[in-house]
């Protein structure tokens, strides 16, 4: 590379990432034209992801750097250390909303005033009863109120506890069209920690974007947000704190790890532009996830339990954080789409 390309090099660098700042002082700030995939375009989009994380939302840079898709050996032994972690306690996190999870893997509670929606089941029956069924005895809820149990998408991780919840309580399992085909076809991953898939033929719901599950006074909003898997479910509700009502969206799917698709890339940025805009629209000021380490849930369990009744709720981080979050997987996506273009 000789001078001037440097120099060249430099401008247009600069130039993104300008043209990064002035989107993101006017509050979109996903990197708006499609350059072709260089070096460059690649540190400019994680240049306006960390721009977007500010200090607050530094956890979900983990996703700008390279994707890796682990061998399968070295995935079940991940998998057996992450599950090994002991788990947290359960706890409250709104009025009406409460974690049931693992170290690793979330599962959250809507309390209703006609049962339980839950999101997730966790990895197998085994922490499906200690932890979800455990977990809710420990907070004063009756597990057998689970009427639904919403699996975000068809990974292990998220439906393993599913099957024996459906069968003890006759909870119906809710997945995406999409996501029910790949657990029924081919299963993106597998691992013999996992329990089998949930079946549909066993009162299981396939729902479409924008589908409504109404339990009580509750209604659960169902966004098919294709990208961590092609069905993905981001599921946006309301919850109260002390009273005050917000309104929270569950992120469905984050990682990257499905290898080398360029095309599914571009439905996870797409994802994350369009829920930008429902955040804006719906005012959503809670962003939750099934994996703690993307929303902090643990950490904000934990500051909850030790402050004082009335304190402002750590789970509410307020419209505009929810829009930069997003805007930083969107980019992060841009970085990785770019770096699978270069290989
Ligand atoms: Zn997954």
């Amino acid at each position: 590379m000789d001078h001037r390309d440097n120099a060249r090099a430099f401008f247009f660098l600069k130039t993104t990432a300008l043209a990064a700042v002035v989107a993101l002082a006017q509050g979109c700030a996903q990197t708006p034209v499609q350059q072709s995939p260089s070096e460059s375009t690649i540190a400019a989009h994680v240049a306006a992801a960390t721009g977007s994380a500010g200090s607050d939302l530094r956890p979900l840079l983990e996703l700008c750097k390279p994707a890796t898709q682990p061998p399968q050996a070295e995935m079940d032994k991940g998998l057996a250390a992450l599950i090994d972690k002991p788990a947290p306690p359960p706890g409250k996190a709104f009025d009406n909303l409460y974690f049931v999870g693992a170290d690793w893997v979330s599962a959250w509670a809507i309390k209703t005033s006609d049962g339980i929606i839950l999101i997730d089941a966790l990895n197998n029956e085994m922490e499906a009863a200690a932890l979800i069924e455990g977990g809710m005895r420990k907070l004063d809820l009756d597990p057998a109120q689970i009427k639904y149990v919403i699996v975000t998408h068809g990974h292990g991780d998220h439906y393993g506890g599913a099957p024996y919840l459906a069968q003890k309580y006759r909870a119906r399992v809710v997945m995406s069209e999409a996501d029910w085909t790949m657990t029924e076809t081919k299963l993106e991953f597998a691992t013999p920690i996992w329990g089998a898939p949930p079946k549909r033929s066993a009162g299981g719901i396939s729902v479409k974007d924008g589908d409504r599950i109404t339990l009580g006074d509750t209604t659960v909003t169902l966004y098919i947000t294709p990208g961590h898997t092609m069905g993905t479910i981001s599921p946006v509700f309301d919850v109260t704190s002390g009273g005050q009502k917000h309104r929270a969206m569950l992120w469905g799917g984050t990682a990257f790890n499905f290898g080398k698709n360029v095309p599914r890339l571009g439905s996870y940025i797409e994802s994350t532009r369009r829920m930008g805009t429902v955040t804006q629209a719906q005012n959503i000021d809670v962003l939750l996830s099934n994996h703690s380490a993307v929303d902090s849930s643990q950490a904000r369990l934990a500051a909850l339990r030790q402050q004082p009744a009335g304190a402002a709720n750590p789970f509410v981080i307020g419209t505009p954080a929810v829009s930069r979050a997003l805007n930083v997987m969107g980019e992060c996506a841009q970085a990785q789409r770019d770096r699978f273009a270069l290989q």
